[in-house]
């Protein structure tokens, strides 16, 4: 079997594969990229509903776990979210602002997935489309890399296959063995960016129904983490985008279950005796009609229900124990979320390889010379809002920029 040569094998073409390899090619580098899907592109095309949500404009370590996550500045500061518009506006990929988050004028991720192969293609990056590597070694400075078909030899090789999640049809395994392979050490994994379920489950029939409400998660007696913003009621549970981002958080404590404090009024009244004097305002009204005024009618039904409060009961005559009851239930309700533990529904992974072991300057192994990593298969995850993205560029640029240099 004839072995093709290569500077650089790129494996995964995903953001950060196709990143690194346009990069490197651009300095000069001879640069093979090779995926196991026909098409680069790796997540994008499903990424922010098949909009591709890029970037954010406020990028904060906050909005990353990792066991360390001091990674993230170093990276940022290297190629930040200007870099990444700049890039994608040279490659004639204009980008539209939608609150902080930021998405192709077109609206469609296949855009991003057609600048990035034209990049491709006119810095002569060849491809090993529809080849899952199977192996890859180093001996005597040369790494040799493996498909069903093929066996390439490159100086240099960076590891850009991306995480667990979605693991259908993009994500790898075959990523993390090769680093282990490589001496690399790898955190715990968990999925990330997804759902919480709940047993007995009272807002079950809610499922399809959003709304906007403050989770705070607690462990143990702490509050380790509060977000406001959108949740949207499943058939099993909860997800939506503040849901995701605290899912993040348990993935990385590595819990599989924590108490969750629900407030549906959104801070909406400082204390309950304020609240009690808004309702007392329309004593003929009822209390429906009144809770409905802040949370979703169906889900005022669900939470009178619950509490055994006629749900056409004017406010007048609610004695103020049970106001207090339903102000506890809508700002402070409890309950146990378990981590949806299926890889096919995360939408990232949390874990991944040891930070610790790469340098975040040059992505390179700290282990092997010449070896890089970029991208999900890295132990960092990002909230909700382009995060993840961002750092798969970010990462794979650097990879690229500093490749054999
Ligand atoms: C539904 C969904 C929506 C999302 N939306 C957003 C969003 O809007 N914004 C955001 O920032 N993030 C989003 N993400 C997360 C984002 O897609 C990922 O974090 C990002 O794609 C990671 O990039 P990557 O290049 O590291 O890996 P990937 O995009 O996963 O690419 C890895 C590539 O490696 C290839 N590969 C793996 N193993 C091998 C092997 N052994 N041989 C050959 N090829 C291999 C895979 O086929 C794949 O093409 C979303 C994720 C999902 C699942």
């Amino acid at each position: 079997m004839t072995k093709r040569s290569f500077d650089l094998i790129v494996i995964g073409a995903g953001p950060a594969g196709s990143m690194c390899a346009v990069k490197a090619a651009e300095r000069g580098n001879k640069v093979l990229i090779i995926d196991k899907n026909q098409r680069i592109g790796g997540k994008i095309p499903v990424t922010g509903n098949s909009r591709c949500n890029i970037t954010n404009e406020n990028i904060s370590l906050e909005n990353y776990v990792g066991k360390n996550r001091d990674f993230v500045r170093n990276v940022f500061a290297l190629f930040s979210t200007s870099s990444l518009i700049e890039f994608f506006r040279e490659s004639s990929v204009g980008l539209y602002r939608e609150k902080d988050r930021y998405y192709p004028l077109s609206g469609k991720s296949i855009t991003v997935v057609e600048a990035l192969e034209t990049k491709l293609k006119k810095n002569n990056v060849d491809f090993a489309l529809g080849a899952t590597v199977v192996s890859a070694e180093k001996s005597k400075s040369v790494f040799t890399v493996e498909s069903a078909s093929e066996i390439f030899i490159s100086k240099a090789l960076a590891i850009c296959t991306g995480g667990k999640s979605y693991s259908k049809a993009f994500g790898s395994g075959g990523g993390f063995s090769l680093a282990q392979h490589f001496g690399h050490s790898l955190t715990p994994m968990n999925p990330g960016l997804t759902s919480f379920l709940i047993k007995d489950n009272i807002f079950k029939s809610l499922a399809g129904v959003s709304t906007e409400a403050t989770l705070s998660l607690i462990s143990g007696k702490k509050n380790i983490y509060l977000k406001s913003g959108p949740i949207l009621f499943t058939h099993f549970g909860i997800s939506g985008p503040v849901v995701m981002d605290c899912s993040n958080r348990l993935a990385q404590l590595e819990l599989q279950t924590a108490e969750i404090s629900i407030d549906f009024l959104n801070n909406a009244f400082s204390d309950f005796e304020t609240f009690y004097r808004e309702i007392s305002f329309y004593p003929k009204n009822s209390i429906l009609k009144l809770i409905s005024r802040y949370i979703p009618n169906s889900l005022a039904r669900v939470v009178l229900r619950n509490l055994s409060i006629d749900e056409t009961s004017v406010v007048s005559s609610i004695k103020k124990t049970r106001a207090r009851e339903l102000y506890d239930f809508l700002t402070a309700n409890r309950i146990t979320a378990h981590l949806n533990k299926n890889f096919e529904e995360g939408q990232v992974t949390v874990g991944g390889v040891k930070t610790d072991e790469i340098n975040p300057k040059t992505m390179e192994s700290k282990k092997v010379k010449n070896l890089y990593f970029a991208g999900e298969v890295l132990d960092i995850a990002g909230d909700c809002g382009g995060y993840n993205l961002q750092f798969a560029f970010s990462t794979g640029y650097i990879a690229g920029n500093n490749a054999l240099s």
